[in-house]
């Protein structure tokens, strides 16, 4: 028998959890033994994504940032490039942001739900509290204060504080840029290992996805068995999609403004891309058939797809980033914490932030996601509230990611004079001024 593609096993899982705890809970000890024994599995789940964090930001962030050495070279392009990449996620930020607000998903949650939600996650009720007291006393300037660690193993240790981490990743990277070449290599080639063994970590845990989230789901029904809650879970899912099919539609525009491809022409070329994407939930998987189509398809010099794709790949992700945000305030209105207008804000920085730092792989953005809600004072367990519906909409924030990639390379071609007619192989020479 062909193995199942983990996308169904993992939604197998969901179901299965779901149904298996809604037979337990017919029986007097069906819960406490849901508590006890399936959902230490859940637990154990949720502690092996939160591991990796802070491994898989220094790893990629590091790697990304010594590769962006060619820069140097290609400066047109690469800040051309930087500049729309950074720009197109701040607008997914932005929507997603609107969205969270507008349809207040996690606003249906009753008090007594919310309670229940909190006790739950035993603990967590006094730091929520504590959290948020502590945004409504910070300074102005905190954020910017707070960015910079005096202590690297202070910052990724117990509670790390990822934005830390990053900041300290960034700062390396470009130190390691600056050196001569050849002390360099060890030491890149170094976190290029690192990075794939960090890769392959990611692997291995989402291979024991099915079960985590049966576990999870399981202990979702037993410890929350009000039907607001998965109302919300409906309604948060839904604002996600909204709003990613909303990106699509601005990339689709902004296409046509900037280059006067048509939208049918934009979608046709990127449709198999964009089908992959959603079946393997991974832009890196992805990368080669999008570069095959906005060459071949869509007529970019592959001199722009070869520096512009990858790059994308790894630090363009608007659907990610999007999805981060309305995760965020979801959680936070499930938890009945009130961001402030400035607490919102902090989120579009972080959520970019954090989906630069996302490595190009399955579900990578809810990892990342951590570093939003530390940085929001919105408490991490809302991962396990999430996570049910994370897979599906893992591939449609992959496919908007993969989109955005095509769309920031027709563009930035276009810019610098690097677009042909699809199917046009030969070009010429001499672009690059060295
Ligand atoms: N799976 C996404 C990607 O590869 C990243 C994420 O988890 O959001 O683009």
């Amino acid at each position: 028998m062909k193995k199942l593609a983990l996308h169904w096993q993992i939604l197998l899982g969901m179901a299965a959890g779901v149904i298996f705890a809604l037979i337990l809970t017919n029986f007097s000890w069906g819960s406490d033994f849901i508590s006890d024994w399936i959902k230490p599995f859940g637990n154990i789940f949720i502690n092996a994504l939160k591991l990796i964090a802070v491994p898989l930001i220094l790893a990629s962030l590091i790697k990304g940032i010594s590769d962006l050495k060619d820069i140097s070279k290609l400066s047109k392009m690469g800040t051309r490039t930087i500049a729309t990449y950074i720009i197109t996620t701040i607008i997914a930020v932005s929507i997603g942001l609107g969205m969270v607000n507008l349809i207040n998903p996690g606003g249906s949650i009753s008090q007594d739900t919310r309670e229940d939600l909190l006790a739950s996650y035993e603990g967590d009720a006094s730091g929520v509290q504590l959290n948020a007291a502590k945004q409504r006393e910070a300074g102005p300037l905190q954020a910017l204060e707070d960015l910079v660690p005096d202590n690297i193993f202070a910052a990724a240790g117990d509670n790390a504080n990822m934005l830390q981490v990053i900041f300290f990743a960034i700062f390396f990277g470009i130190g390691l840029i600056l050196i001569p070449e050849k002390t360099a290599k060890p030491v890149k080639d170094f976190f290029d290992g690192f990075n794939e063994v960090i890769l392959k970590m990611i692997d291995l845990i989402m291979l024991t996805a099915p079960y985590g989230v049966f576990a999870l789901l399981a202990a979702l029904v037993v410890e929350s068995p009000s039907a607001d809650l998965f109302a919300a879970l409906a309604m948060y899912a839904l604002t996600v999609l909204l709003g990613l099919a909303f990106m699509i539609g601005v990339y689709i525009l902004l296409v046509w403004i900037f280059t006067k491809n048509t939208p049918s022409f934009f979608i046709n070329g990127i449709a198999p891309a964009q089908l992959l994407a959603f079946s393997t939930s991974s832009s890196a998987a992805t990368l080669p058939v999008t570069m095959e189509r906005v060459e071949e398809h869509m007529g970019v010099h592959r001199e722009v797809t070869s520096f512009v794709l990858p790059i994308g790949a790894t630090i363009n992700m608007d659907g990610t980033s999007l999805y981060q945000a309305v995760a965020a305030v979801f959680i936070a209105q499930a938890f009945g914490i009130d961001l402030s207008l400035g607490a919102q804000i902090g989120i579009i920085a972080t959520a970019t932030l954090a989906s630069i730092g996302s490595a190009a792989v399955p579900g990578a953005g809810m990892v990342m996601l951590v570093i939003v809600l530390a940085q929001a004072g919105i408490p991490e367990a809302g991962l396990a509230l999430i996570f049910a519906v994370d897979r599906p909409l893992d591939m449609c924030r992959t496919t908007v990611n993969v989109t955005g990639d095509a769309a920031v390379s027709l563009m930035v071609a276009k810019s610098v004079d690097k677009m042909g007619e699809p199917n046009v192989k030969e070009w010429d020479d001499g672009y690059y001024e060295e």
